[in-house]
């Protein structure tokens, strides 16, 4: 009798402790890291800065406070930074060295390892739903330039003059980097979300313009899926921004959800552990993380990196600075 008590006592602990497990979800944004010093910030910019991302973070937080996936969280994020000229990613992305805007995103599910991505996007107002579209209704991971965009097209997606994405402030920052013909600005904007759920799932996403005064349709880190995104609800969901030649050299993303997997090591851990081998390489970004316990994780190689989270507790965090 006594035995069948324990027994019974045990399954009730177990049960309560998966439903607390169970409600954990978070969230986790960055809108790129890179040479960012409270010096150069006028107080109105900064706070233009920490509004938006908290707008973002509390769009997601609501979805997965009402019980909504971690993809939708995620999908709603983003829009809200790429729809903001502050970021690097749909309005306000980076221009080409022909002065055009070309726009790279991606998404992966960590409890299907499903994944979308598109590169060299000209007319789609929000990269991030192409992506997802590509993930669930194609029978690809990964779709280029026009290709993309007549697809975008036959699911409905609007397209857009590539003027409407132009900002003054990128195309003076085009210029400049043209006459000292550098891509590299040591500013990347980049956007990207990470949400666990209720449900225990993972999601991860990430939308760029890519580097300043690029040619030859160079695609970065972001839409390589391992690289710029991963998720996998057994180990971890990452999204990346940096220098995206280093980021996808180092396959960072699936670097630090692998070494959750094999070494059983915590992602603070593994991020330092990866970033710190596209430094030696000489790159430099940053990368941030939820684990599949709701660990957030926020780091960067970099003087400052635009990132926040909100927990299922209402901890938030918003910071700019190293
Ligand atoms: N990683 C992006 C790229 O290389 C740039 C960024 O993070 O802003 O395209």
């Amino acid at each position: 009798m006594k035995k069948k008590y324990t027994l019974l006592a045990l399954i009730l602990l177990i049960i309560s402790c998966e439903t607390v497990n169970k409600n954990e979800f978070a969230i986790v944004i960055h809108g790129g890291a890179g040479t960012i010093l409270k010096e150069n910030m006028s107080n109105e910019l900064e706070t233009a800065y920490k509004n938006k991302m908290k707008e973002a973070l509390d769009a997601g937080y609501y979805i997965l406070k009402t019980s909504g996936t971690s993809i939708d969280a995620v999908e709603a994020a983003i829009k809200i930074l790429e729809d903001s000229e502050l970021f690097n990613a749909g309005r306000g992305s980076v221009l080409s060295n022909n002065e055009e805007v070309e726009m790279d995103a991606s998404i992966m599910t960590g409890h299907n390892l499903n994944a979308g991505a598109i590169s060299g996007i000209k007319h789609i107002k929000n990269p991030i739903s192409l992506a997802r579209k590509v993930m669930e209704e194609s029978e690809h991971v990964f779709l280029s330039g026009k290709g993309a965009e007549d697809f975008a097209v036959s699911k409905g997606f609007e397209t857009i003059e590539n003027n409407s994405f132009i900002t003054e402030r990128r195309l003076n920052s085009v210029r400049n980097a043209k006459k000292r013909d550098s891509i590299q600005d040591n500013k990347f904007g980049t956007v990207g979300c990470v949400a666990l759920d209720k449900f225990g799932n993972i999601t991860s996403g990430t939308s760029t313009g890519g580097m300043t005064n690029k040619k030859w349709n160079r695609i970065g880190d972001v839409p390589i899926i391992g690289a710029g995104t991963y998720a996998n609800n057994n180990t971890c969901g990452i999204s990346s921004t940096g220098w995206g030649e280093y980021f996808i050299r180092n396959v960072v993303a699936y670097d630090i959800s692998s070494q959750i997997d094999y070494l059983k090591i915590d992602i603070n851990q593994a991020a330092k552990n990866t970033l710190k081998k596209v430094k030696d390489l000489g790159g430099s970004g940053g990368v941030i993380g939820i684990d599949k316990n709701g660990n957030v994780m926020m780091d960067f190689n970099t003087k400052g990196m635009y990132r926040g989270y909100i927990k299922s507790d209402g901890e938030i965090k918003i910071e700019i600075y190293q």
